[in-house]
């Protein structure tokens, strides 16, 4: 396989864009290679500039749970792209969106659509605040929540040195307004509250998390996790972004049966384009302005491309044959993807949510970020450069879930499960 236009690309790029990328995981910084410029993709499948072809296995991130260019989503975009791409005004795809975007997610009283998960984030915390009166959030070691300042802590308040704070653009005052507690471990969070619980406006969380890798909560933690809240007066807030929609309608919140005052949203949502949406309780929600003091606004937000998009998208995934088929495909997948782990149980450790999973490169149980951290990332950057050069494309990160899409074909995963199955003979041989 030969990359010399996506190489030349990049090399232009370097010279205009910073770090040659418009988000910094396209980089393939970390598996030791430029990043591969993408022409198209149809299904399962992604055609690079220089003719090459790969099974993908990003789906551009997660959005793309029915696969590429799926004919219900394109045809929404072109019809609605012929009568006016934006208006800033009311339309009436933001109140059909509401309504079924409540009817996957019924705790989601009332929705505000915005334009990223970032967006739906970082706004869900600022109403958090302006609700509940207080100042302090939490979050757990390695969830994503987006690249609002507040959210860009891992290490905790007290820990973070000044040093690298004034490195990376958020101001101290800010990383003191984020307290970090360990997944899977209640007695992290309840310290947290003993010490600070009458100030911590909410709690925000991956349900399940996804990036770190595939981490799911172990018996009873979210339940446990919505005592304490509850018990404090603090709000829960769930960042569904990557598992709503995911494996079936009602997302993490309604597999675990935890309920949450707020939810976040993005990704599937949108269908491949910008979008993100949070929500809740109608008397939480209703203290967004104009109705109430918390400011927040977009001008693109409910814009009527998205909004079909993700319309259509959700539209498909109301469909009763829809989440079965994703759910069997999910399984083959992990299933094949299990038996070939097996032989490597020293070394290797393989964690499944339905059509997401990772290969941890650690033979032990990876329970959260700092088990996750302990991968051998040298070791999978090779298993990366070995799966691509046989057009497997799979996350360019030891820390990134694949994404099977339901317009993956068994075709595919046995051409991928050869490939897994020769990489690993190769790096273990
Ligand atoms: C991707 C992601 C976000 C941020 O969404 P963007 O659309 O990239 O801003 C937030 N939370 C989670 C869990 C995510 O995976």
């Amino acid at each position: 396989m030969q990359w010399n236009k996506s190489i030349e690309l990049f090399r232009e790029a370097v010279k205009h864009i910073p770090g040659g990328v418009n988000s910094p995981v396209r980089a393939f910084k970390s598996v030791g290679m430029d990043p591969i410029y993408i022409e198209s993709g149809t299904k399962g499948h992604i055609f690079d500039v220089d003719g090459n072809e790969y099974i993908d296995f990003i789906s551009s991130w997660g959005p793309h749970i029915l696969g590429h260019a799926h004919p219900a989503i394109v045809e929404a975009i072109q019809k609605t792209a012929t009568k006016g791409t934006s208006f800033g005004a009311c339309i009436p795809l933001e109140v059909e969106m509401s309504k079924l975007v409540k009817s996957f997610f019924p705790s989601m009283e009332k929705v505000r659509m915005v334009n990223s998960g970032t967006e739906a984030t970082m706004s869900a915390v600022r109403l958090a605040r302006g609700y509940t009166k207080r100042t302090l959030i939490v979050k757990f070691d390695g969830c994503y929540h987006g690249h609002s300042d507040g959210f860009l802590v891992q290490a905790g308040s007290g820990v973070a040195t000044f040093s690298s704070v004034q490195n990376n653009g958020v101001t101290t005052s800010t990383v003191s307004e984020t307290l970090v507690a360990e997944f899977n471990n209640i007695a992290s969070l309840e310290d947290l509250f003993k010490k600070h619980g009458s100030q911590i406006a909410a709690v925000i969380i991956e349900p399940i998390m996804g990036n770190m890798g595939i981490i799911k909560p172990e018996e009873n933690f979210l339940k446990e996790v919505r005592r304490v809240t509850s018990e404090y007066g603090s709000l829960l807030i769930f960042d569904e972004v990557i598992t709503g929609f995911r494996l079936s309608a009602g997302g993490a919140q309604k597999l675990y049966g935890v309920i949450p005052d707020l939810t976040c949203l993005g990704k599937i949502i949108g269908g491949g384009l910008p979008v993100g949406a949070f929500g809740g309780r109608a008397e939480i929600m209703d203290a967004l302005s104009p109705d109430g003091a918390v400011y927040q606004a977009g001008t693109l937000s409910g814009n009527p491309l998205a909004l079909a998009a993700g319309i259509a998208m959700l539209k498909e995934l109301q469909k009763p044959e829809t989440y079965p088929a994703l759910q069997a495909k999910g399984k083959a997948f992990s299933d094949g993807v299990g038996r070939l782990i097996e032989p490597y149980a020293d070394h290797l450790y393989y964690a499944v949510f339905g059509t997401l999973s990772t290969i941890f490169f650690r033979g032990k149980p990876v329970r959260n970020a700092e088990d996750a951290r302990a991968c051998d990332t040298e070791l999978f950057a090779k298993f990366f450069r070995l799966m691509i050069a046989q057009g497997i494309y799979l996350p360019p990160s030891q820390f990134e879930a694949i994404f099977v899409s339901g317009a993956h074909t068994e075709e595919d995963f046995a051409r991928t499960f050869e490939a897994i199955e020769k990489s690993l003979k190769q790096l273990y041989k």
